[in-house]
């Protein structure tokens, strides 16, 4: 029970505001994006900074309270979100200071990707982030982050320049490559295990108008777009990046598609894309030149907040018959229509990367499966998730053991150590050194996969 005069002196110490279950904004505050976590904190500490963050650790130490960090609260595993505990909540440190001469970023970790960018591209610059503008950036970048300028520039964590964190002990550190950088290695990839990380400093890149937008085709014709989809993928070049997807349309019609992006000169987009523009009859093709930022909004109609999630992944090298004839079977009898099974393309600059330079171990040309499934009713939760874990499941013979954390569920602790691979050890011994009483556990958490090993 916490005393009423340790309560207040917290509350005082805070420039953000602290709220208990009574208060007004307590339930909007504790929802997330994914309506399946409906986890009640004792507290949540809506912080305006790196201090506020500093008075949480060290309240929720002498209070003996779990504590959970909020980022842009999108992760389906619903771990930004703890149960009687102090969640650290960070949705309002929205700083960003873009420097054009230097072409860096400062960003605060309350930031959404469509902040981000907003805030970049008014200087016509960018940094790698993921295809749905209303993720957050700090949870994105702390495990990666795979999106449409990865091919070009690499994943969101190798643009990293530096880090501010607020560890275990309750000190404020900085990580870049010769500050310490055991941190900064282990942090990008394995961040959320580290502290609380509360400003990132982005490399920036110049990116201009791209080519972007879907193109789709019955799905009767997926034994025939995906093999095309793959070779198209093994030679493209890094401006180009794919991602392919089954999906159903609002009269229920399902269909396969893939979207793209070219970031490069658009009279030279139109023509690599012209060989996919020109396989069978597409029944939609929407691809145009656009603006980067309508590009970064483009998957955001599909993931409208608040929906049952329950989602599985894994990667995947190459585009086999088998798999195809998989993924065509269950994208047929999929209960949902809101469902989309992806095949996210990683490749060039974000492959080239050597596996052990960053906490992020999987380095290859290869696509991210990605299984997402969503539905509205929870009386459809058993089905939905069955069928899940049956597609995953029957994908086993032609998936890699290997997945991005950032996929991964809230009943995937057992897939940890498959989210860091070879780097896993080196990073259990970083979180050692950083957290060794595992203060920080409302994660992926390698200490307690280290631990039951
Ligand atoms: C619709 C949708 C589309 C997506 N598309 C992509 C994509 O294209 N590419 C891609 O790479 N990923 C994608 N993702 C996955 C996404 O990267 C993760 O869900 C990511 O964790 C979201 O970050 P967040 O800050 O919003 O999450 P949160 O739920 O707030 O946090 C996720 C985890 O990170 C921790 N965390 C958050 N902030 C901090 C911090 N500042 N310091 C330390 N730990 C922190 C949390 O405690 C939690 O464990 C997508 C997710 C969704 C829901």
């Amino acid at each position: 029970m916490i005393k009423q005069r340790a309560l207040d002196d917290f509350r005082s110490t805070l420039r953000g505001d602290l709220l208990l279950p009574h208060d007004a904004d307590y339930d909007a505050t504790r929802r997330i994006f994914n309506a399946m976590i409906d986890r009640r904190p004792a507290l949540i500490a809506r912080c305006a900074s790196a201090a506020d963050v500093v008075a949480c650790i060290g309240f929720a130490r002498a209070e003996a309270l779990e504590v959970s960090v909020r980022g842009g609260g999108h992760n389906v595993s619903g771990k930004a979100v703890c149960d009687g505990g102090l969640m650290i909540d960070l949705a309002r440190m929205k700083g960003c200071r873009v420097d054009p001469a230097r072409r860096t970023a400062y960003a605060e970790a309350g930031l959404t990707m469509a902040e981000l960018d907003s805030n970049c591209q008014t200087f016509s610059l960018a940094t790698p982030t993921g295809i749905v503008s209303t993720t957050g950036i700090a949870g994105l970048t702390l495990g990666g982050g795979i999106g449409w300028l990865g091919g070009k520039h690499g994943l969101s964590c190798d643009n990293l320049e530096s880090i501010d964190m607020v560890t275990a002990d309750g000190r404020l550190l900085g990580a870049t490559a010769t500050e310490n950088p055991d941190l900064f290695w282990a942090v990008r990839g394995g961040g959320a295990n580290l502290g609380v990380v509360t400003s990132f400093e982005y490399r920036l890149h110049e990116v201009g108008p791209v080519v972007g937008g879907g193109i789709a085709w019955p799905l009767a014709r997926a034994q025939h777009v995906l093999p095309f989809y793959d070779e198209l993928a093994r030679a493209c070049p890094d401006e180009l990046s794919l991602n392919a997807g089954f999906f159903t349309v609002e009269d229920g019609t399902k269909l396969v598609g893939v979207n793209v992006a070219w970031i490069g000169s658009l009279d030279a987009g139109e023509r690599v894309l012209k060989p996919l523009r020109s396989l069978d009859s597409p029944v939609a093709d929407g691809i145009a030149p656009m603006g980067f930022l309508d590009l970064q909004r483009g998957g955001d109609g599909a993931f409208p907040r608040g929906r049952r999630h329950y989602w599985k992944a894994s990667f995947l090298r190459r585009l086999e018959r088998g798999a195809i004839n998989v993924l065509v079977d269950f994208a047929a009898t999929c209960p949902s229509p809101y469902t989309q099974v992806g095949l996210q393309q990683m490749h060039g600059q974000a492959a080239r990367v050597s596996p052990t330079d960053t906490a992020f171990a999987h380095r290859h040309d290869q696509w991210d499966c990605l299984m997402l499934t969503q539905w509205v009713n929870p009386a459809d939760d058993e089905r939905n998730i069955r069928w899940t874990r049956e597609l995953h499941a029957a994908l086993q013979p032609w998936v890699e053991d290997a997945v991005y954390v950032n996929n991964l569920g809230d009943d995937e602790a057992d897939r940890v150590r498959s989210a860091y691979g070879a780097n896993f050890d080196r990073l259990v011994a970083i979180k050692a050194k950083y957290d060794p009483d595992n203060f920080f556990r409302g994660n992926q958490n390698v200490a307690a996969t280290a631990g039951s090993q």
